[in-house]
């Protein structure tokens, strides 16, 4: 693919400004959703292919998301996209004052691997309902459903205004080459660092959705059954490969049996230990596959750790007795082994987490306001939830995002819309009024009101 040529033909079509109007923004929105649809069998196939992922949970973390998302986009970009008044002072009179949101351009969306639909098209069409045109370009570990996702878009759009371009590192390095006016990343905070660099040479802006350990903090306190259910879920949903799932538990050192034996009949009540099923899929790839076998210390193994390397398998695991040393809290897991380390004083956990870098989510296991107020007020992270993981995701009203080495800016409903917009600021004055007060020469009547004016 000549990138230049693609890019140069989405800046003349942006130039036409018909990606500006509303009825053309609503009009591709639902064809993508009504082309997904007619897809899905396609799609399920396509994922399953990659890492056994199931009909079903595709359906559930990934495509309902994406649809979920354009039709929060169909429902509320008309008033997303509206002019706004703002008040001015005095200095001003007499005119107006209004914001007008624009979109951004020519945008480039990088996605990663672990939901690759979710986290390809999830932001495509943000960029589509904000008015840009999108060059994809999706991660290529999953084969097939990169694969899918071109032919379902390049077969119906024009690649001036959707071009979906596969490829790996190469392909993703000429691509940032390219001037953009938007770049939107999604993968591991070091290859986050290449693509900040590359924009930086035209200074376009970016959001950078990155990883890191997401801390899961489970106090004495907590509803012990609901907290051990919630926690294994999202643990291993997706078989632990999931940016916000809680990387590492802390648990207070009084409930440590307890909070361990909970996880362990939640795991056996819910996970096959042996096979890949239905709601527990595989390894992306055998290089994951080694890295993980490599984070399981024999010494602190509570449970699992079965694996079958020709099915990429690796049972749910718990690791105890963990320290902040062992290599298992050096690097993001990203795989279904959950190390759970205690303390006695939440003070020292805290300064512990904040001696790291800020992680893109944080949990809460408690009902105790004055703890929970402690860690929200300590720790810098990107969102979380209390009582919960991973759930905040699904309210597209919270902005999604992470903050220092996890990322910066976010999306999801108008926080996405705003990420792939700029807002114009304008003034309008009247033509027929012009005071005289701000010309020379100044005299002390116009100093003085000046001043009363300025405040
Ligand atoms: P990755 O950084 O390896 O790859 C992401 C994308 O970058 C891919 O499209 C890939 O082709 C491209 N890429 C890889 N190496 C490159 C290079 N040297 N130069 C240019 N481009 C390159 O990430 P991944 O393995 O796909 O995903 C895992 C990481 O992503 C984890 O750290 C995870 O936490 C993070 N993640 C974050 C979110 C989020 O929403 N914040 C979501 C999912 C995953």
């Amino acid at each position: 693919m000549n990138y230049h040529s693609i890019i140069a033909a989405q800046q003349d079509f942006f130039n036409s400004n018909k990606t500006k109007d509303l009825s053309f923004r609503l009009a591709q929105l639902k064809k993508i959703k009504s082309l997904l649809k007619q897809n899905e069998e396609m799609l399920y196939e396509a994922i399953y292919k990659d890492f056994k992922k199931s009909a079903h949970e595709t359906y559930l973390t990934e495509l309902s998301q994406v649809y979920h998302e354009i039709d929060i986009l169909l429902k509320k970009l008309k008033h997303w996209s509206k002019r706004k008044r703002v008040t001015h002072g005095l200095a001003n009179f007499p005119g107006k004052s209004f914001i007008i949101p624009e979109p951004l351009g020519v945008t480039l969306v990088i996605g990663a691997w672990n939901y690759p639909y979710n986290l390809s098209l999830t932001p495509l069409v943000t960029a589509i309902g904000a008015g840009n045109t999108v060059v994809l370009k999706p991660s290529e570990i999953p084969t097939h459903t990169a694969h899918a996702m071109a032919t379902i878009l390049n077969e119906n759009f024009d690649p001036n205004f959707i071009c979906v371009c596969e490829g790996g590192v190469a392909e993703t390095t000429a691509l940032l080459e390219e001037k953009f006016d938007k770049i939107f990343f999604t993968g591991s905070t070091t290859v986050g660092k290449i693509v900040y660099q590359a924009a930086a040479k035209n200074l376009t802006p970016v959001t950078l959705e990155l990883g890191g350990k997401s801390p899961t903090f489970v106090l004495a306190d907590c509803h012990l059954k609901n907290t051990a259910k919630r926690i294994v879920w999202a643990k291993f949903l997706n078989a632990g490969q999931t940016c916000i799932a809680p990387d590492y538990v802390l648990v207070e050192k009084s409930i440590e049996k307890e909070f361990l034996s909970a996880v362990k009949e939640e795991i056996e009540a819910h996970y096959d230990q042996h096979k890949i099923e239905e709601n527990y899929l595989q390894i992306i790839n055998d290089q994951n596959y080694k890295r993980l076998l490599g984070l399981i210390d024999a010494r602190n193994l509570y449970m699992g750790a079965n694996t079958n390397a020709e099915d990429r398998f690796i049972s749910p695991t718990v690791l105890q007795n963990v320290t902040w040393d062992d290599p298992v809290m050096q690097e993001e897991i990203f795989g279904p082994i959950l190390p759970v380390l205690t303390f006695t004083d939440l003070q020292t956990a805290i300064d512990a987490v904040k001696a790291r870098p800020k992680p893109l989510s944080c949990y809460i296991y408690s009902d105790n306001t004055v703890q929970i107020e402690k860690i929200l007020n300590e720790v810098s992270f990107g969102g979380g939830a209390i009582n919960d993981s991973i759930m905040h995701l699904t309210n597209s009203k919270l902005p999604f995002g992470g903050v220092g080495m996890s990322g910066m800016g976010a999306y999801h409903g108008e926080t996405g819309f705003q990420s792939f917009s700029h807002y114009k600021s304008i003034l309008k004055k009247t033509s027929w009024l012009e005071l005289p007060v701000k010309y020379t020469p100044y005299t002390d009547s116009k100093k003085k009101i000046i001043k009363w004016l300025m405040g």
